[in-house]
């Protein structure tokens, strides 16, 4: 069989640990034998970064915002045990911030349906997909314990000198007070990669804030999404026949809990980290997520939504079976090399991703998956396969 051309190629981003030996076995047993695979290589993985001084880190998102898409594989977050195993010049920022950081984007996570694992939610049918704005609020806080009784104020400095000032409290005793900001810019880049994402994947698109209660805050957020439809997406919406709707977060909780799924679900910050933690988990495992960053000018970076499995890790290096869930990384394969064909008109990219993820699927339908989904499936004749041999009867689906 004549293996797939591509003709521009993706940046492929390697990381670390039992991540980056099934990157490895990914590619070897389910990418290069059929496409004529096109990357362009940066290693992420730690010693590198720390070669480099993490240049390679910025270097592969500034060739991401080059050629459009990437796929990376999940790196260490380095920290003061990774600074003396790894022997690190410097406690090297989470490379995933840097990446965000530059390409200015929102991280969509969607849950990896297959028959077996059940979502705890019986009537959610369909995936939900968590769009998460990954700036400000109170990742950005500033906060006082207050000693004891005094006023707290909020001020606002204008650089021409011109002051606006709120009384937040009179205390009378001891508290806390916080301070939170975002920005327009950053609040109609979220806004705009929702919007998009919504266009993209043909699905209706929920946001909810509490602009009752903060009617400044959380209604510049309402304000903000609202003006940017109506200007820019309300034709294309009504073209694609989807939907936006705006309502309140606790309306909008009370209706995803109801609904049926097959929607996205706009998040503010610390919203959208609750929320996923809750879907993911309601649907399964973080090993059955996808994960794609889209920046609003339209790249896009695909990855697994977990980890680099350290334990499963050190315990390949001392030899011993392990059986890590390749799904999620595969999904960012085939994520990416079906964005790549789409952008570069290759049906047969894409068509090869659609059956690799069918070929993944069938894998776990017929009983044969990693021990994660062996506790938690309601299959009952069930092989439990190592991080090895699952890859491989993928591929035997693949080629069958
Ligand atoms: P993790 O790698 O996600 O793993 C935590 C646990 O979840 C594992 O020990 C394993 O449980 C289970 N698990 C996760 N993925 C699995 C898979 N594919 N197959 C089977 N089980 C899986 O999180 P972590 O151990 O907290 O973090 C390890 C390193 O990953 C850290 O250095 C952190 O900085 C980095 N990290 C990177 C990213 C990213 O690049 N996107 C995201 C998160 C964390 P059992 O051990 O019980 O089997
Ligand atoms: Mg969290």
């Amino acid at each position: 069989m004549e293996k797939i051309k591509m003709t521009t190629p993706l940046v492929e981003m390697d990381g670390d640990e039992m991540t980056r030996i099934l990157w490895q076995m990914i590619k070897e047993e389910l990418l290069l034998p059929f496409i004529d695979l096109k990357t362009e290589y940066y290693d992420l993985g730690l010693e590198h970064r720390n070669e480099t001084d993490d240049q390679v880190t910025v270097d592969s998102a500034k060739a991401t915002e080059k050629y459009g898409v990437a796929v990376k594989c999940a790196t260490i977050t380095p920290n003061a045990a990774r600074m003396t195993e790894y022997n690190l010049k410097e406690m090297w920022k989470s490379p995933n911030g840097t990446i965000r950081a530059i390409l200015d984007g929102t991280v969509f996570r969607a849950p990896i349906k297959v028959k077996g694992i059940e979502p705890c939610v019986k009537n959610w049918e369909k995936p939900i997909t968590i769009a998460r704005h990954a700036y400000g609020d109170i990742y950005k806080n500033v906060e006082i314990k207050v000693p004891g009784a005094g006023k707290a104020e909020l001020v606002y400095t204008a650089e021409d000198g011109t002051v606006a000032r709120e009384t937040i409290h009179e205390f009378n005793g001891p508290g806390i007070i916080q301070g939170v900001h975002n920005t327009d810019a950053s609040i109609q880049s979220f806004a705009k990669a929702c919007f998009n994402y919504a266009l993209d994947t043909k699905q209706d698109l929920w946001f909810g804030a509490k602009d009752t209660i903060s009617k400044k805050y959380d209604h510049n957020f309402k304000d903000i999404f609202e003006e940017v439809y109506e200007t820019e997406y309300k034709g294309k919406f009504e073209e694609a026949g989807i939907t936006y709707f705006y309502s309140l977060i606790d309306d909008i909780v009370a209706r995803v809990m109801k609904a049926k799924g097959g929607f996205i679900w706009a998040c503010k910050n610390y919203d959208g980290d609750v929320m996923s933690d809750m879907v993911s988990s309601a649907f399964g495992s973080l090993a059955m997520m996808t994960s794609v960053l889209v920046s609003p000018t339209g790249v896009y970076e695909y990855e697994a939504a977990h980890g680099t499995v350290q334990r499963h890790y050190y315990k390949h290096l001392q030899g011993e079976e392990t059986s890590t869930n390749s799904v999620a990384t595969i999904f960012a394969w085939t994520g990416a090399l079906r964005k790549r064909g789409e952008l570069d008109g290759i049906p047969g990219l894409m068509e090869f991703a659609d059956r690799l993820e069918k070929a993944t699927l069938n894998t776990i339908e017929s009983g044969r998956m990693t021990k994660d989904l062996a506790l938690i499936t309601s299959l009952e004749d069930v092989t439990v396969l190592n991080s090895g041999d699952f890859i491989k009867e993928i591929r035997r689906m693949l080629e069958g």
